[in-house]
């Protein structure tokens, strides 16, 4: 009988035919389990990468940026074990049969997404290479549970989020991660496209200054965010996670939107964080229950492919939205004179990302003193954003405007000055990305409007040239936006 390494070396033979292992959304190593049941077959591997703008929603600027360094760092990670990842510019549906055919390898494997124009590639390329004879696997990946599994009895989608999560955590623990192969090669000699050809990122003019400053995309770093978040954050996360002026998050979010890390990861890392010291135990919990919007947000997109485009609740589709190009280009710029309303465009610009509480009160900002039609905002984010994610982002936006599954009533319109006294009560955070405001005392500085003449000037402010004076007035802004409501709910 052969011994293991005996096995697998004849295995590996050169004429031994390999499996390529199709990257998606799920730059990782660890917990992939494509490339997992690939590497344990013994075959030769093909790490293969895509770029395929065909499918679904083309990423937006600030995702490209990250894109690119994660590919870099995956391709590091990949060539110190062995191997090596092959990038292929085009229609994957197309590219990865000519592959199997060039390569002549006897499968494909991939880890599922479950979108819709994600399955229908994955249905298509599955007919492609039937029809070569070569075979195809997806696996589980990008959710803790699959979508199938939470159902009403109509067979629909739940769509309130208490009763969704209950019902996830019903299901018991997600499976225990996996753990990265040891080795991954050496496969083939195959030729690769080199990704700066593919102008990822920015150069004229280069933005992406802030992103580099902030964020250290890839799978080392996404785990080290991760270790930091649970030995030192989880402690204060209930009572600092509303506050942008505190470190009070995890920052997972684009490290999961990427697959740097799975959601069971997270899972399983903050649980057994949390069995180790009882102190962290509401912190972790509250946290997995963010963990639970990404997952209800992804099944939404899945039970509804057109998220981003078509309310919810249909009856949003008669909404009186008063397009208004200035004002919008004044809520991009961060120019609106709501300091915090300001100093979350202006974070979002810099580093690619905006604290959660901000993100409610900007989109709250625009959708409802403006009357601008959330899917503006929405698409900025798409392109700003480095989190940018087809679930979270038009879920939430849906959720702010009024038109979502379990979303806010349309009727609560945040008041920015109240928001930013409550959760930057120092102003600390306005200070930060509203620096021309930064002399100003606590008491005004989310309301600059209210300082006398004296102390403008002592804070050497001249409201509407140095900073601008608000954009329209919260009360008059509140009544337009109940009374554009009432017309639709009378509609
Ligand atoms: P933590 O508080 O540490 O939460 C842990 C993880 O849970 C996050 O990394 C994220 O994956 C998930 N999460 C937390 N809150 C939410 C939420 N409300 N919805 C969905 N997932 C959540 N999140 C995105 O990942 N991509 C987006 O494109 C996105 N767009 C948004 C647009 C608007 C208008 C709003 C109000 C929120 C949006 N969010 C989005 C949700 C949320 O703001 C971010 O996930 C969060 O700020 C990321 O910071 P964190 O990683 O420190 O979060």
């Amino acid at each position: 009988m052969l011994s293991k390494s005996q096995t697998r070396s004849r295995l590996t033979t050169p004429s031994s035919p390999p499996i390529i292992v199709w990257f998606r959304e799920d730059l990782r190593l660890s917990d992939h389990p494509a490339l997992n049941a690939a590497a344990k077959s013994g075959a030769p591997l093909i790490c293969l990468y895509v770029l395929d703008d065909t499918i679904g929603r083309a990423p937006g600027g600030a995702a490209r940026w990250w894109l690119a360094q994660s590919l870099r760092t995956l391709s590091t990670e990949i060539a110190a074990r062995g191997g090596s990842l092959i990038l292929r510019r085009g229609a994957a549906v197309r590219l990865i049969p000519d592959l199997a055919r060039e390569s002549g390898a006897r499968a494909v494997y991939w880890n599922g997404i479950a979108q819709a124009p994600h399955q229908a590639v994955e249905r298509q390329l599955e007919a492609a290479l039937s029809k070569l004879g070569v075979a195809s696997q997806s696996f589980p990946g990008d959710l803790l549970v699959s979508p199938s599994a939470i159902r009403n009895k109509e067979g629909r989608g739940l769509r309130v989020f208490t009763p969704f999560w209950r019902r996830v955590l019903s299901l018991g623990d997600p499976p225990k991660p996996l753990p990265a192969p040891k080795e991954l090669g050496p496969g083939e000699k195959i030729a690769s496209e080199a990704p700066e050809s593919w102008k990822l990122e920015p150069s004229k003019p280069d933005w992406a200054g802030g992103l580099r400053e902030t964020w250290t995309p890839g799978e080392a770093s996404a785990r080290t965010r991760l270790r930091d978040f649970l030995e030192h954050t989880a402690r204060t996360h209930i009572s600092d996670r509303d506050r942008p002026d505190r470190n009070g998050t995890s920052g997972l979010s684009p490290h999961l939107r990427f697959g740097e890390l799975s959601p069971r990861q997270v899972f399983h890392a903050a649980r057994f964080a949390a069995a180790e010291d009882a102190a962290l135990g509401p912190g972790v919990e509250k946290f997995l229950t963010e963990l639970g919007w990404r997952e209800f947000c992804r099944h939404l997109l899945h039970d509804h492919p057109n998220l981003a485009t078509d309310n919810l609740q249909t009856n949003f589709d008669g909404f009186p939205w008063k397009p208004d190009r200035k004002a919008l280009a004044a809520w991009h710029r961060g120019a609106t004179g709501y300091p915090i309303v300001d100093a979350g465009l202006r974070e979002l610009w810099h580093t690619g990302v905006m604290h959660n509480r901000v993100r409610m009160v900007v989109a709250s900002f625009l959708v409802k003193h403006l009357l601008i039609d959330w899917r503006n905002g929405e698409a900025w984010f798409w392109d700003t954003l480095v989190d940018a994610d087809a679930g979270s982002n038009p879920a939430n936006w849906q959720w702010v405007a009024g038109c979502g599954a379990d979303a806010a009533p349309y009727f609560r319109v945040f008041n920015p000055q109240l928001q930013g006294e409550k959760f930057d009560p120092d102003g600390a955070y306005v200070r930060r990305w509203v620096p021309e405001l930064k002399a100003l005392p606590a008491k005004l500085i989310h309301q600059p409007w209210q300082a006398t003449p004296i102390e403008l000037a002592s804070a050497g402010i001249t409201l509407g040239k140095t900073y601008p004076r608000p954009i329209i007035d919260h009360a008059r802004g509140r009544e337009r936006a109940l009374a554009a409501y009432a017309k639709i709910r009378k509609g």
